[in-house]
């Protein structure tokens, strides 16, 4: 049974609610002038005590993240939503006096259902952090026991070893390797939002150039080309999400070029009403449109590792970090004739 909390000055108020949704819920009153302690899945308060309880309402919705504790205003004013521009980061519905009963159960069950799907959600995505922390734990503990025993052999029979079996134990050393890269790649995307969003103003020419300085042994060994078009200034977002972005991005347009060929790539960013808009064209190997949109989805490949190594969580991040700023992404292209990824920002 879902636990709501009245914290209503007017006492015929409160007792009319509590008399109504006892029927459905379990209901506590709050004391007055006691500290906001109780446990609640939904807060009906009034005017004059969202005043008084705002730092305390705040600090257990943000306590919660990102499960939602909703709480619903009882107000006299039609026009609060209007008086107050922020009132939505506190409140998320009002109603208002006298109450209707039937328009207050509606409103009570539509947010009583957004805490429920939050909860779950919450849930299934710790089971699932868990998860993959074990996973990954285990994992590397057999690898580990792999390349050590690797190296035990390659040590006590090193003058009996073969030309192939030296070449054995090499391909042991680097599968090894890959497993511990892969590892590392599954971490990081797990990991990747559950901090906070936080967004800064970024100069984003300079930051695509910063970008590109991280990148620049890839674009040194496959001689690549590159021309940064900017005519936005500065875009809000995320520092750390955008560099997941622009980098996955700019490292596949440098990848996934044919042998002997090298990669021209253009970056262009544009602002157009609120929207910024990131550009990134390659004369790589093109995409098919029956692949452009699940190569979003993770471990999703279609070239093998010999021919283009990897392990298919670049752009699932991509979009993962592009979708936390509340962007979108995309990409144009056909095979043969190189791919344009896009990201879109508000701005
Ligand atoms: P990875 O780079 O590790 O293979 P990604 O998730 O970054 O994984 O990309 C998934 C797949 O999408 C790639 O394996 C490749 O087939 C395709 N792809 C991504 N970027 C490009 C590109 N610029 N040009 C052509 N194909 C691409």
């Amino acid at each position: 049974m879902a636990r709501i909390v009245l914290i209503v000055d007017n006492n015929a108020n409160q007792s009319l609610l509590n008399e109504f949704l006892s029927a459905y819920h379990s209901v506590g009153e709050h004391q007055h002038g006691q500290p906001l302690e109780e446990v609640f899945d939904l807060c009906i308060i009034d005017d004059v005590n969202l005043s008084r309880f705002k730092d305390e309402l705040e600090a257990r919705r943000d306590a919660e993240q990102p499960g939602i504790l909703p709480v619903l205003l009882v107000t006299h004013r039609p026009d609060v939503w209007a008086r107050a521009p922020h009132l939505w980061q506190l409140v998320d519905e009002s109603i208002m006096v006298p109450v209707a009963k039937l328009e207050l159960q509606a409103r009570i069950e539509i947010l009583l259902r957004a805490r429920r799907i939050s909860l779950d959600l919450k849930l299934r995505n710790e089971d699932q952090e868990a998860f993959i922390r074990a996973m990954s734990h285990d994992l590397r503990a057999s690898v580990r026991a792999v390349t050590m025993f690797a190296e035990a052999v390659s040590m006590s029979e090193k003058d009996r070893f073969s030309e192939e079996g030296k070449q054995d134990l090499e391909r042991i050393r680097w599968a090894a390797q890959e497993m511990r890269d892969l590892i590392d790649s599954l971490l990081n995307f797990s990991r990747l939002g559950r901090g906070e969003v936080r967004y800064e103003p970024i100069d984003l020419k300079a930051y695509i150039e910063t970008c590109l300085r991280n990148l620049h042994g890839e674009i040194r060994n496959r001689n690549a080309h590159i021309k940064v078009k900017s005519r936005a200034r500065t875009v809000q977002a995320d520092p750390t999400l955008l560099k997941i972005a622009l980098t996955n991005l700019l490292s596949n347009a440098i990848k996934f070029v044919p042998e002997g060929v090298e990669p021209e790539i253009t970056v262009s960013a544009s602002v157009r009403r609120d929207l910024c808009r990131i550009e990134i064209g390659d004369n790589g190997i093109g995409i098919s449109r029956e692949d452009q949109q699940r190569i979003f989805m993770p471990f999703v490949r279609l070239y093998s590792d010999e021919d283009f190594p990897g392990v298919g969580l670049g752009l699932p991040s991509v979009r993962k970090a592009v979708e936390l700023m509340g962007g979108r992404v995309g990409v144009e292209s056909q095979p043969g004739r190189g791919s344009r990824f896009w990201i879109e920002l508000a701005m």
